[in-house]
């Protein structure tokens, strides 16, 4: 594998962040740059759900996008939030800058911690 990125180092817990959705597969975290009142990032945890970008999905990994909105569906629906953009960056001209596959989910509304 190449160079482990932030996101990798999260998983490990050597880099701290805001988590606010967790279950066995996915972590859910705060943007550390928020475009948005709410703007959190959905990633697989599973070594074998790794896929850097949209860009060089497979058939084996094709499941993996779709764990990931589903996780943004159920931490929007825990916290009541009613309305939200969800968005994957595709590759350095779809203006990705993390390659390791995540799920932006922005939202003018905001919720109580
Ligand atoms: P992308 O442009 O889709 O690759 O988005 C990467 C996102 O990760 C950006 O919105 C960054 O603000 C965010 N980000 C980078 N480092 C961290 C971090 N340590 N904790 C939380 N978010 C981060």
């Amino acid at each position: 594998m190449s160079e482990p990125t932030i996101f990798h180092k999260i998983i490990a817990g050597e880099i701290s962040s805001d988590k606010v959705f967790e279950t066995e597969e996915v972590l859910g975290f705060k943007d550390i740059h928020p475009k948005a009142p709410t703007h959190v990032l959905f990633i697989a945890k599973k070594e074998e759900d790794f896929v850097d970008s949209i860009i060089n999905l497979t058939e084996e990994t094709a499941h993996v996008p779709g764990k990931l909105v589903r996780a943004a569906q159920e931490f929007a629906a825990q916290k009541g939030i009613e309305g939200y953009k969800l968005t994957f960056h595709c590759g350095k001209g779809g203006g990705q800058e993390v390659f390791y596959l995540h799920l932006h989910l922005m939202s003018q509304e905001t919720y109580a911690e």
